[in-house]
C-alpha cells in the first residue's frame, strides 16, 4: 500500500467499523466491526484509493510474496516487481476471474520465506535470473522473466484440470488422481526439475531490515487505526502472511516510537509469535475469551531465550482453528468446561502460561 492508500484504510476502520482491523494469515487486511448497510460507501472509499482494482478480479487476487524481498539484499530476485506483473496479467484475463477466492499464489525470493505457504502456484526466484515453477508437487526452470505469465497459466491449466475432473475443485490439492495440471497443455514448456523441494527459512524478525526498512508485528495480529498511521510516513507498506507489516522507506530510527504505538518491534518480545482467532465475543463458535487468554504478561521475556527454537503458538476457541500459522506450531484448544488442550493435553486455564512455554521450547 501507498502512504495515501493506509490512510484510506486508517480512515474508513474510524467512519465505517470499530477502528479495528486484523491481519489473517494470508496478508489479508480485515475490518471489524463494519455496521449493516455501509458496503458501497466503504467499497467507493477503496476503489478511489486504488484498492479494489477490479470488481470481476477482486477475489482472485491472492498472491503472497516475500515481503522484505529488494529491501534487504536477500533473495535472489526482487518477487514484489514479479507480484505486480502477475496482478496485472491475472486482471487481464477474463477467464481468471472463475478462479476460487481460495486458490492462492506464492512468490519467494529464494530465501524460503514464503514458500511453504501452501500455494497452489508457488514460483522460486532461484539466481541466474531463472525462477522455478512449482504446482502439485512437481516443477519446472525458466527464466524469471518469464515466471509471472507461467504462473498464470498454470492456474489455466488447474481450471482445465478441474473442469475434466468435474469434482468442483477449488485448489490444486483437490483435484482427484490422474487430473494433474498439464504445465505443457498450458504452454508452460520448461525444463522439469528433478526432485523438486521448496525452500524453507524463517519469516523476517522484528527489527531493523536494511538501511531503509522496518519490519513490525501487530499484537494478536491485530492493527488498529492508529497504529496504521503510525507507520506513515513510508514509501509503501506490505502487510505479511505473518501478521505483521513491513515498512519499506522508514528510517531505523523511528523504532520506539512504533514500539510506543503498540507495535512488536523486537524478536524477544512475549508477543511475538502469539496469533488467535477471533474467539468469544466476536464469534458464536468460541468456548472462551481467547485473544484475553492469549495475551502474555508483560513482564515475561520470549520463551526460548537459551537459543532453543521458539515454535508460533495459536489459540483458538474451536476445533477449526481459524487463521492458525503453516508449518510446526503449537496448538492451544478451547474446551468446553472453560480449560484448554495445549498439543491434545488437558491444560487447566490458570496453567496456561507455563504449559505453552514448555510446550513452544522443548520440541
Ligand atoms: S476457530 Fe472457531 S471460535 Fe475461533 S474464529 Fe474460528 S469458528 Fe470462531
Amino acid at each position: 500500500m501507498t502512504s495515501r492508500q493506509v490512510k484510506t484504510l486508517a480512515d474508513a476502520a474510524e467512519r465505517l467499523g470499530d477502528g479495528r482491523l486484523s491481519i489473517t494469515s494470508r496478508g489479508n487486511a480485515e475490518l471489524r466491526g463494519l455496521a449493516d448497510g455501509c458496503g458501497a460507501e466503504l467499497a467507493a472509499l477503496l476503489a478511489e484509493a486504488g484498492l479494489l482494482p477490479s470488481p470481476t478480479h477482486e477475489r482472485v487476487r491472492n498472491i503472497v510474496a516475500s515481503p522484505a524481498s529488494g529491501l534487504d539484499g536477500l533473495g535472489a530476485a526482487d518477487v514484489q516487481l514479479w507480484a505486480r506483473e502477475l496482478d496485472t496479467h491475472l486482471l487481464s484475463a477474463p477467464w481468471a476471474a472463475a478462479l476460487s477466492g481460495r486458490f492462492l499464489f506464492v512468490l519467494d525470493d529464494g530465501r524460503g520465506d514464503v514458500a511453504g505457504l501452501g500455494g497452489d502456484v508457488t514460483l522460486v526466484a532461484v539466481g541466474g535470473g531463472e525462477a522455478e515453477l512449482h504446482v502439485g508437487g512437481r516443477a519446472v526452470r525458466l527464466a524469471g522473466s518469464d515466471a509471472p505469465a507461467a504462473a498464470l497459466a498454470a492456474a489455466g491449466g488447474f481450471l482445465a484440470a478441474a473442469r475434466r475432473a468435474g469434482t468442483g475443485a477449488w485448489r490444486v490439492g483437490e483435484l482427484p488422481q490422474g487430473y494433474e495440471v498439464d504445465l505443457a497443455e498450458s504452454g508452460v514448456t520448461a525444463e522439469p526439475v528433478p526432485a523438486p523441494e521448496l525452500p524453507q527459512g524463517p519469516p523476517p524478525s522484528p527489527g531493523v531490515l536494511g538501511p531503509t526498512a522496518l519490519s513490525v508485528l501487530a499484537p494478536l495480529g491485530r492493527l488498529t487505526a492508529a497504529r496504521l498511521r503510525a507507520l506513515l510516513p513510508a514509501e509503501e507498506v506490505r502487510l505479511t502472511p505473518w501478521r505483521g507489516v513491513v515498512v519499506a522507506g522508514a528510517d531505523p530510527a523511528r523504532l520506539p516510537a512504533l514500539e510506543a504505538a503498540g507495535l512488536i518491534t523486537r524478536p524477544d518480545s512475549p508477543w511475538a509469535g502469539v496469533t488467535a482467532c477471533t474467539g468469544r465475543p466476536g464469534c458464536a463458535k468460541s468456548l472462551a475469551d481467547v485473544r484475553a487468554d492469549a495475551a502474555p504478561d508483560p513482564a515475561r521475556q520470549r520463551p526460548g531465550r537459551s537459543g532453543r527454537r521458539v515454535l508460533p503458538v495459536h489459540y483458538s476457541g474451536c476445533e477449526r482453528r481459524c487463521g492458525h500459522p503453516h508449518g510446526d506450531w503449537t496448538d492451544v484448544l478451547a474446551t468446553a468446561g472453560g480449560d484448554y488442550l495445549v498439543d491434545g493435553v488437558p491444560t487447566p486455564r490458570t496453567a496456561l502460561p507455563e504449559a505453552v512455554t514448555a510446550a513452544r521450547t522443548t520440541r
